[in-house]
């Protein structure tokens, strides 16, 4: 196979830290040469995430300028000295950064085949995402058959996953989700409660778990929603239970005084997906995982809306107003 890559392609870069108008869209942005150990791929989808927008605002530190975007499937359009295992023409996801890009440089040790059968788009509504309610599922806090789990932003592009994964599980599954579409879509993926939590009966929503569960309170509590749900999460947990912090859509959790903890005998966990996928072993785990429940059919996946990658403005715009239900992608 021989594919003939351009010098300059279509990219989005960020110089400096704001607001969704510092998203940038080049036309004539230098296509990066794959070094050692990393594949050039040609992004057909690539995936956006919550964490991008992290990156843009400066609540997580990375250097600037950047290319964003943690996540992308294409084709393998060059292979870089002394990497093995790919082939030019090969069809793959990888998870990196500089995804807003027609073509990306990435380390082959962050890069899959796409088994026949699942499609690009498919993969990328369920990469970084899935691996990771797949591994705070299994790992963070191993979930049990009959378990109450309180899941927050059930409807987003980690919670259309979760709410399904949880289920399969066996776990008795509430969750929480900004008004009656999106809750109708939690409620179609088998979710045992459903709690708006922008209603006004939902806005408490601690007393309606608690009622859920006999007044005992959940097993574990999945909130990436951070600032507005933390201390209600505390609340909402059963003694001896677990909270699984693990983002921030409404701002980070303050620092934790951990007498907080001691009355209920609460486990707390604040993880992040590479900490599970960094050695080959872990990462081709969680993959395979991930694409058989895909091909069985298990796992159902939701796209938001395509984006063409100069709309990248809005998606992140949509992202940060609440207006999207499963996961935005973007066209390079
Ligand atoms: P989502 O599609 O879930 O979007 C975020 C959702 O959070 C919104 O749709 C909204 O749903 C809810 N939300 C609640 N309060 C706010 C607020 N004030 N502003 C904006 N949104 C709010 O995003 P992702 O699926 O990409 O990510 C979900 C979460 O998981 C993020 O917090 C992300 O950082 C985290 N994450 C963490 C990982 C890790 O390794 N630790 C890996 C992957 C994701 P609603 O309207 O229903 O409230």
């Amino acid at each position: 196979h021989i594919m003939s890559v351009p010098t300059t392609m279509k990219a989005v870069v960020v110089e400096q830290t704001g607001g969704p108008e510092v998203l940038q869209f080049r036309t004539s942005y230098p296509v990066p040469t794959p070094q050692a150990g990393q594949l050039l791929v040609r992004n057909n989808i690539s995936g956006v995430n919550y964490i991008d927008t992290y990156f843009r605002t400066g609540l997580y530190a990375s250097p600037k300028p950047e290319i964003l975007g943690r996540e992308g499937a294409g084709t393998v359009a060059a292979v870089g000295p002394e990497t093995t295992g790919f082939n030019v023409g090969d069809r793959v996801a990888w998870l990196a950064t500089n995804g807003y890009a027609e073509f990306t440089a990435v380390s082959a040790k962050k890069t899959v085949k796409i088994p026949e059968g699942i499609t690009d788009e498919e993969v990328m509504a369920s990469f970084l995402s899935g691996l990771t309610v797949l591994a705070f599922a299994k790992e963070t806090y191993p979930v049990q058959k009959g378990d109450w789990v309180l899941l927050h932003a059930a409807a987003g592009g980690a919670g259309f996953l979760m709410t399904q994964i949880l289920k399969t599980m066996g776990a008795k599954v509430i969750g929480t989700a900004g008004g009656a579409e999106k809750c109708d879509l939690v409620k179609s993926l088998g979710a045992d409660v459903v709690i708006d939590y922008r209603s006004e009966e939902g806005k408490d929503w601690v007393k309606l778990v608690k009622e859920a569960t006999g007044g005992r309170g959940v097993d574990v509590v999945y909130d990436s929603v951070g600032k507005d749900t933390w201390e209600g999460s505390l609340e909402a947990v059963k003694r001896k239970g677990t909270i699984v912090w693990f983002g921030n859509a409404s701002g980070p959790v303050p620092p934790l005084p951990l007498p907080k903890l001691s009355p209920k005998c609460v486990k707390v966990a604040r993880p992040t997906l590479f900490g599970y996928i960094e050695t080959r072993e872990e990462f081709e785990y969680y993959t395979n995982e991930l694409f058989s429940l895909l091909k069985s059919g298990q796992l159902k996946t939701k796209i938001h809306k395509v984006y063409p990658l100069e709309d990248i403005a809005q998606v992140h715009k949509d992202l940060e107003g609440r207006k999207t239900m499963g996961k935005p992608l973007l066209k390079p």
